[in-house]
């Protein structure tokens, strides 16, 4: 038993089977199939130890362990499905979150569309109605809340004072963590919110190496960035490169954990180590061989657009990258998030006129065909992110992004259309909710639907292929999932492919919408 108990729901403590991208599945809402069988599929328990700590943990809930027990206090990583005994001797509760709610883009999509609450946001509500989080607010334990989706709590005031969250924290942890839980552990009185302005961001040397495996072998390179898309709040955060040899002592953390792949972290993988907009390839490189060096498995977490663009114009490293390093020792695709949000130079102007950059954003269109390509070349395999209802956006920027999706119809990726969520520079702005849909974006949708319908077939085959057994146990699950999925889109009208416009509404005769599972 330990004073301070860091948690968090299923839907996070989870390596969604080694491949981050079934993540994604956590954020829809439990339609088709029952929910157990999207835990199943999306979010299986990790392995734990005696003591019900996981193997693998949350990044992020990882750092926060780490700046605690640097401070020398008594606290550990615990999986909820063993709270029952390790919250008993605890004083302090810490959650972390990325979604607590179901408020980040594509939850709320998905809620907007299915007018109910996503799994991730059931899964969370299910840990702070399970009987060990009630007893121990019972028996007076502080509960500190904080991660990437603290935000979302002041929309939920009265669930938060429901559930007895003492302490919310927005912003960077590491600082505050450790005096918070210093203050709780006396019993001194916390304070309902902090707020973590970016000037107050730890520098490099103030954050924590990680003390155990983080899931799937995750490791930051970098934080913060630089282009200052309006609709971002990463953009706000100080930009921080992680120094090469703490990145390879946080990969052999991993490693010896038992992990044999590794997710290099930063919003542009391909910015580490430069100093502006420019990718300086040797930089990347390293940090790939690095990587490399320990593990059989890379995947890097996000990727920008122009970046990849002026790599491989200027020195061709993303060929030399993948080529001579990545795809050595028998990896066979890498797997990245890539935002693209919109196809209409004109919004690329308004909202995130550094997306481009050092490109003009006038190029915006034809960067993202030749990035798709060259991932194609490279057997990059990206999740591309879209997002419909931005402020400004008209009619035509939608049939723009349309026109860009088509382009990319036979493109090997996903994207994923999401709806405009208030953040960064537009938080006081309106949220996108699917009354406010109009025809294109609906059309919008059931474009990137089929889309992904097409490709996830060709891609779920090479997506287990460096892991036989898993193969055999979960893409049949999948290839049903994705059967079912395009079986209702068809039926319900939702079916759409390039040259071809349906219209809202034009569901088959007498057919009932999806079930959403309780
Ligand atoms: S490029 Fe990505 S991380 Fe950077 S500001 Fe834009 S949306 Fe945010």
């Amino acid at each position: 038993m330990v004073d301070v108990v860091l948690t968090t729901d299923r839907t996070m403590m989870t390596n969604h089977h080694g491949k981050e991208f079934l993540g994604f599945g956590t954020t829809g809402v439990p339609v088709i199939m029952p929910e157990r069988f999207w835990f199943y599929l999306f979010a299986p328990r990790v392995r734990t130890d005696g003591d019900g700590r996981p193997r693998e943990a949350p990044y992020g809930l990882r750092k926060i362990e780490a700046a605690l027990l640097d401070a020398g206090i008594d606290a550990a990583i615990v999986d909820p499905s063993h709270l029952d005994d390790a919250v008993k001797g605890a004083r302090v509760i810490m959650l972390s979150h990325h979604d607590y709610f179901g408020f980040g883009p594509p939850s709320s999509t998905f809620a907007t569309l299915f007018e109910a609450e996503p799994l991730n946001a059931r899964s969370f509500r299910h840990l702070m109605e399970s009987a060990p989080m009630r007893d121990a607010k019972k028996r007076g334990v502080k509960i500190i809340a904080g991660g990437p989706a603290a935000w979302q709590w002041r929309y939920r005031e009265e669930d938060r004072r429901r559930w007895g969250i003492d302490t919310v924290v927005e912003g960077e942890g590491e600082r505050i963590a450790v005096d918070l839980a210093r203050r709780a552990l006396k019993g001194e009185p916390l304070p309902e919110w902090v707020v973590m302005p970016p000037n107050e961001a730890p520098g490099i040397d103030e954050i924590p190496l990680i003390k155990g495996p983080a899931v799937n072998g995750m490791v930051e390179i970098m934080r913060g960035c630089p282009r200052g898309c309006k609709f971002c709040s990463v953009t706000l955060r100080p930009l921080r490169h992680i120094p090469l040899e703490r990145i390879e002592k946080e990969i052999l953390i991993n490693k010896r954990g038992g992990l044999k792949g590794t997710i290099l972290h930063s919003e542009d993988v391909l910015l580490y180590g430069a100093k502006g907009v420019k990718p300086e390839g040797e930089k990347v490189y390293k940090v790939n061989v690095v990587a490399k060096r320990h593990m059989k498995i890379i995947s890097w977490s996000h990727l920008s657009v122009a970046a990849l663009v002026y790599a491989e114009r200027n020195g061709r490293w993303i060929s030399r990258i993948m080529d001579e390093v990545v795809l050595q020792g028998g990896q066979r695709f890498l797997g990245v998030e890539v935002g693209v949000e919109t196809g209409s130079e004109r919004l690329t102007r308004l909202i995130m006129p550094a997306k481009a950059a050092p490109y003009p954003p006038e190029e915006w269109r034809e960067l993202v065909i030749e990035a798709a390509g060259i991932m194609e070349d490279n057997r990059i395999l990206p999740a591309m992110t879209l997002i419909a209802g931005l402020p400004e956006e008209s009619e035509e920027d939608v049939l723009r992004t349309i026109e860009l999706v088509d382009d990319l119809w036979d493109f090997r990726g996903l994207i994923v259309p999401l709806f405009f969520v208030p953040m960064g520079m537009l938080s006081d702005r309106d949220w996108f909710r699917k009354h406010r849909m109009s025809d294109v974006h609906m059309e919008l949708l059931k474009r990137c639907l089929t889309h992904g319908i097409r490709q996830s077939k060709s891609i779920l085959k090479e997506y287990f292929s460096d892991s036989p057994i898993l193969s055999r146990l979960i893409s049949p699950f999948l290839h049903l999932f994705i059967w079912e999925i395009e079986r209702y889109a068809k039926k319900y009208g939702f079916w759409s492919e390039p040259d071809t416009h349906c219209i809202l509404g034009d569901a088959v005769e007498g057919a009932e919408p999806p079930m959403v599972n309780t």
